[in-house]
């Protein structure tokens, strides 16, 4: 168990997680039916998971869902977020249930979202970090000291690509 800070309204608030084999971030506690950790705040109930990307990403755009590529809908783990559609969303379940004994499952490998999100993060450890993606600590002092994965993570570069990415979903949704 380790606390997970998360920023709500301005604030931090922790919250006791636990990191599975897969390097998801579960909560075990606060689940809503569907499996998704909640809270409130003034007094509406909201999924973690998007105050979660939005604190790593930026904003969710209007009629966009957040999806865990690793289907745990109980994962709070940056890295396995992804803003979809939900079309994209109902696609993802699919997947899951053909692939969930295939060998895709399980066994987090490193993606470049996630080395971007290690770089950018200062919030938790290096242990923390290795534990969260299943990967050595020493592994994740080289990508912090930009010794590997060198090309990723320039201010430049994520900005192009985040905008490239967000116009692609305006054009999806027709914004
Ligand atoms: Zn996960």
């Amino acid at each position: 168990m380790f606390d997970f800070n998360v920023r709500i309204g301005g604030y931090k608030r922790s919250f006791g997680c636990r990191v599975t084999e897969n390097g998801c971030i579960v909560l075990d506690e606060s689940l809503d039916v569907a499996g998704y950790p909640k809270i409130k705040v003034k007094k509406k109930t909201i999924r973690l998971n998007r105050y979660v990307y939005e604190g790593a990403y930026g904003q969710i755009f209007k009629n966009m869902v957040v999806r865990h590529i690793c289907d745990n809908p109980s994962c709070i783990n940056p890295a396995h977020l992804l803003m979809g559609t939900i079309a994209d969303n109902v696609a993802d379940r699919v997947e899951g249930e053909r692939s969930a004994v295939g060998e895709n499952n399980g066994r987090a490998k490193l993606k470049e979202q996630n080395v971007r999100f290690i770089k950018k993060n200062n919030t938790l450890t290096v242990t923390q970090l290795a534990k969260m993606f299943s990967v050595s600590r020493k592994n994740v002092r080289l990508i912090k000291d930009g010794k590997i994965w060198r090309k990723i993570g320039t201010s430049k570069a994520r900005d192009k690509a985040a905008t490239g990415a967000a116009s692609q979903i305006h054009e999806k949704v027709g914004l």
